[in-house]
């Protein structure tokens, strides 16, 4: 029989554990209000062990590692919660992930503008207020071909003031083969809801014809809108109207024709064995309006709604109150405009913007990146199977589902645990591993890996076994 009381009496007292000099420590280091709370939540976590226990030597051995867990704690407390992670899963626009990753020499430019002050909203040449939109709208013009541009903070936000803008009170022309959801619960109808704009839905899920926009449009049509299906394809008998084809029924009645691209390509993919996709020149080039997409798709740059088009709908936008609640920072405001600027020449474009490099690179170049790190994790000595497996990379982020991209991945089989609890381990590791699992194998596809962490999977995984004893002590 265990005598629970003097295990209870064996813990520790607060003001004796203030004494001890690994607490002084934290305290010095961090703050007296968060040891204070560790303390107290760490002591009330072994007192229930305590409780629930009946292995004596257990209940002992976590008294004993009461200061350790404070520490533990304490410095959890302190460590922010968001974080790099490695993403091996190959997914290069990768939702959960953080879509684009912005480039380092970018990074460099934005933060020296974000940690002092600039002029996002100052006009140097004049001396007086400017708007945020100047430093990438004539880019934007430049780039797509069209007569003016503006970006809020994600296209959703978008769409939403494009129909409050042009369309709020009236009926917005759609066809049903478009009412698309593009994950998050984001789905077109709804958000045309929230613009005030009434929904009119036309012709089928796989076939609208001409004739169904003619016959919709009445008095109250506000607007055509034609929404890009990026993230889905409807396949063999279907049919659907251009924009082309829309501009001259939208002309007569004196109205736009919308397009939300979704993605948002400037360059043309299929040079690198990529499918076409629509690009915004296209878009404008054949009439539309008003075009928004993304800026964190296939352009690789900062979250962000970009919109262009017809100069007299950009200024109503920018008139619209709902701007100024949507509208950019100038940590988005900075990137978009270093982004864009690398648009000038194709060539720079996919060396620099991180995206559209790891779109574009060879198998080769891949494969030979693989193999450096396969050689490293072998050199480790791990207890594990490591060698190169083929696999896909997607591009994801709801563009081009379709797409796969062959890549190379370095697959490790461990020999003394599971496939599932090296996959989860890797996920708790300080620079979490988030790999792709398939075949009974740990693959991490080289395509969405950059150098840099080369090293760093390395060391981790190295470590794992150290990790191992910590996180079964713990119980965490
Ligand atoms: C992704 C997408 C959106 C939403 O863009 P966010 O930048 O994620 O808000 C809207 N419309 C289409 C067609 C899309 O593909």
């Amino acid at each position: 029989m265990m005598n629970k009381n003097m295990l209870y009496r064996s813990i520790p007292k607060v003001d004796v554990l203030l004494e001890n000099e690994t607490v002084q420590e934290l305290i010095d280091h961090y703050s007296r209000d968060t040891v204070m709370e560790a303390i107290h939540a760490e002591m009330d976590k072994l007192r229930k062990f305590i409780g629930e226990c009946d292995d004596e030597e257990a209940a002992k051995a976590q008294i004993e590692l009461l200061l350790a867990h404070i520490e533990m704690t304490v410095a959890a407390m302190h460590t922010p919660n968001m974080r790099m992670v490695v993403n091996g899963t190959g997914t290069i626009l990768h939702t959960n992930l953080g879509r684009a990753p912005i480039g380092h020499e970018h990074m460099r430019r934005i933060t020296a503008i974000a940690t002092g002050y600039s002029n996002l909203e100052y006009n140097l040449k004049a001396g007086r207020r400017g708007e945020r939109y100047s430093h990438f709208e004539k880019l934007l013009c430049k780039l797509t071909g069209a007569e003016a541009a503006m970006a809020v903070n994600n296209n959703a936000a978008a769409v939403m003031l494009i129909l409050s803008s042009l369309a709020k009170g009236g009926e917005v022309v759609v066809s049903r083969g478009e009412l698309v959801e593009i994950g998050g619960k984001f789905r077109i109808p709804d958000v045309m809801e929230q613009s005030g704009a009434t929904l009119v839905e036309v012709g089928t899920t796989n076939k609208t014809h001409y004739d169904d926009y003619e016959n919709a449009v009445t008095e109250e049509t506000k607007a055509l809108l034609k929404v890009h299906t990026s993230n889905y394809r409807i396949v063999g008998f279907t049919e659907s109207v251009g924009i082309d084809e829309l501009i001259p029924l939208a002309k007569e009645r004196g109205i736009p024709v919308i397009e939300d691209l979704g993605s948002g390509v400037l360059i043309d993919l299929s040079k690198y064995g990529i499918t076409y996709e629509p690009t915004v020149q296209d878009s404008i080039a054949k009439g539309a309006d008003v075009v928004c997409f993304s800026g964190d798709k296939l352009l690789g740059g900062p979250q962000a709604g970009i919109v262009i088009g017809r100069k007299k709908y950009i200024d109503m936008m920018k008139k619209n109150q709902l701007t100024r609640a949507l509208r950019i920072d100038k940590f988005t405001a900075a990137a978009l405009e270093l982004v864009l600027q690398e648009y000038l020449s194709e060539e720079k474009a996919v060396q620099n913007i991180p995206v559209l490099k790891m779109i574009t690179r060879s198998l080769e170049d891949v494969t030979w990146k693989a193999e450096k790190l396969c050689r490293l994790l072998k050199e480790a000595e791990l207890p594990a199977k490591i060698g190169l497996e083929e696999c896909e990379s997607q591009i994801g982020g709801g563009s081009l589902p379709l797409e796969r991209i062959p890549s190379m991945a370095v697959a490790v089989r461990p020999e003394r645990i599971s496939v599932a609890e090296l996959e989860e381990r890797m996920r708790h590791l300080p620079v979490p591993i988030i790999p792709r699992v398939a075949n009974d194998t740990v693959l991490m596809d080289v395509r969405t890996i950059e150098r840099r962490f080369f090293q760093i999977i390395v060391s981790q995984l190295k470590e794992l076994d150290v990790l191992e004893e910590v996180s079964l002590i713990a119980g965490r």
